[in-house]
């Protein structure tokens, strides 16, 4: 069990100022924010709170790092995110421990979402020696067409808290690999993680201005003067769909290339004849890893009627089952979340279910005491009219439905303005191929709870977004092609 020493000594040894230039500097007016931990709701500690002059001048050093950086060679670029990647590793435990203090998760979780994390840098590390153009000749033999790929220019990111440093890494490890800047602008809940990584990629040899992290109380003021301003390039967003609608609006003013990492509604469905049990332990993780508070969490359950009882008693014996505690905790598998107001979106969700006839199997109320803690929750015989059903419940909770028909299953997991992941469970190989090119979803987990690979291209499309992070996709969000027209006759070479 981590130890009050190990936890002060962890949160004293993150800088709590903006990386801004390379250097670490408090905010303008001197103010702070206080960073909490929301296994008991109080202050861990207060940060520098960026004011719209610090955010200028951060996009000011991101400007003007970027040429410079955009003729640095590929390879040294590459050995910064190696070196990174190392740091990351060697530093596992100290990063999961200020991760679970900020953001409440079990510390496996957090280990887990380090090695993810860290996995970015190492694969960009091998992508950015990889960055190609071509040159071919035109049909009429008159021409030759060459183009090749360069830095997209200054970029302004910004991520979530429900994964604190893996959302930051799905982000700069690509840009880094493309000669890209960056002001990078993390959730003020959970600005810690973001500020350790900064700190290693200054250690690892990342020149002044490449990375700048502003951290602020009022995220749409800290962010209006860098997406107006003409000399910003791009937007690379991970959060709600709501918010990213806003600020796809904003970036048009300037035209920004744009990527939008939104929100999800997962169906997970277990056909007749799945494998109940390998269904069961993928439920577990895709609904609760994180704590249920994941874009790819499992949103709702579709199983067929004749095994759906059987899952739900399965799934409810094990959620019940599960070890509620602070994340710091050994064998802790949920922690608390986020705060008071993500708890109670939950606890409305529920409520609505309940209202509407779904049958509580286990869990289905908020914990009294310190902290934002829920239980384990499973529904069964859920009403379509349940609004969890149509929204992401961002929580511990498997609401179950069942079908009769392939033809309905698909239906119901398609009947969503989401389309993030889906999850199939058959062992059927062409039912499982049918359905997943019906399905409308980014990405497919078939016979699997996660999806998440950094050598994979992770994205959505209808209303969780567009733009693929990780695989060899994912640098291209930071590459621009150039095409050069040249008149030449065609030669023989033999
Ligand atoms: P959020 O409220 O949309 O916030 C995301 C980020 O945007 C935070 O840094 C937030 O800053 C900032 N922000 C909020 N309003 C803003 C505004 N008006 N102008 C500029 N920035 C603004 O989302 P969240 O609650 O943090 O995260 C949960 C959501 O993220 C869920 O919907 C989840 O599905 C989605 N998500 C998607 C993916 C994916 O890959 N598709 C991955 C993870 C999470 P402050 O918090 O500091 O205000």
């Amino acid at each position: 069990m981590a130890t009050q020493t190990s936890e002060q000594s962890v949160i004293e040894g993150v800088k709590k100022q903006l990386f801004i230039g390379g250097e670490w500097r408090d905010a303008a007016e001197g103010g702070t924010l206080s960073v909490e931990d929301p296994s008991t709701g109080e202050s861990l500690c207060e940060v520098a709170d960026a004011q719209p002059e610090d955010a200028l001048t951060a996009l000011d050093a991101a400007v003007e790092a970027q040429a410079d950086w955009a003729r640095y060679p590929p390879r040294q670029r590459g050995e910064i995110l190696r070196s990174a990647f190392e740091k990351i590793t060697e530093r596992t435990e100290e990063l999961a421990l200020l991760m679970t203090l900020e953001m409440g998760k079990p510390m496996a979780d957090s280990k887990a979402e380090i090695a993810y994390g860290a996995e970015f840098f190492r694969w960009y590390s091998e992508q950015a020696v990889r960055i190609g153009g071509s040159y071919s000749t035109s049909p009429d033999g008159a021409q030759r067409v060459i183009t090749m790929k360069q830095p997209v220019g200054p970029c302004l990111m910004i991520t979530p808290w429900n994964f604190p440093l893996a959302m930051g890494t799905r982000k700069i490890g690509p840009a880094i690999a493309a000669g890209c800047t960056m002001v990078m602008k993390p959730a003020k809940q959970t600005p810690l993680s973001m500020l350790a990584l900064a700190e290693i990629l200054e250690e690892s040899g990342l020149p002044p201005g490449v990375l700048n992290v502003v951290v602020g109380s009022s995220s749409s003021d800290v962010i209006a003067p860098i997406i107006s301003d003409p000399r910003l390039r791009k937007l690379t967003f991970t959060g709600s769909t709501e918010v990213g609608r806003t600020l796809m609006e904003q970036a048009s003013q300037n035209l920004l290339r744009v990527s939008m990492e939104l929100g999800g509604n997962a169906p997970f469905l277990v056909f007749d004849d799945a494998d109940v049990d390998n269904a069961i332990a993928g439920a577990l993780v895709a609904k609760m890893r994180n704590i249920g508070e994941a874009c790819t969490a499992a949103n709702r359950f579709h199983v067929a009627s004749s095994v759906s009882d059987q899952f739900a008693e399965k799934l409810a014996e094990q959620m019940g089952a599960m070890k509620i505690a602070r994340g710091t905790e050994e064998g802790t598998q949920v922690g608390p979340l986020i705060d008071d107001d993500q708890r109670g979106k939950v606890v409305e969700l529920v409520e609505d279910a309940v209202g509407k006839g779904a049958k509580t199997l286990v869990g289905g109320q908020k914990m009294e005491g310190q902290g934002y803690f829920y239980q384990p929750t499973v529904l069964n015989d859920v009403s379509k009219e349940a609004d969890l059903r149509y929204e992401e419940i961002f929580g511990p909770v498997a609401p179950i439905f069942s079908f009769d028909s392939e033809d309905e299953a698909i239906a119901a997991a398609n009947d969503t303005e989401f389309g993030l992941v889906s999850y199939v469970y058959t062992r059927d190989l062409n039912r499982a191929l049918r359905v997943i090119e019906r399905l409308q979803t980014g990405m497919v987990g078939l016979n699997q709870g996660t999806v998440s690979n950094a050598a994979a291209p992770f994205g959505g499309i209808k209303q969780s977004g567009f733009g693929r992070e990780g695989g060899k996709e994912g640098i291209e969000e930071y590459l621009e092609t150039k095409y050069v027209a040249l008149n030449l006759p065609a030669e023989a070479p033999f």
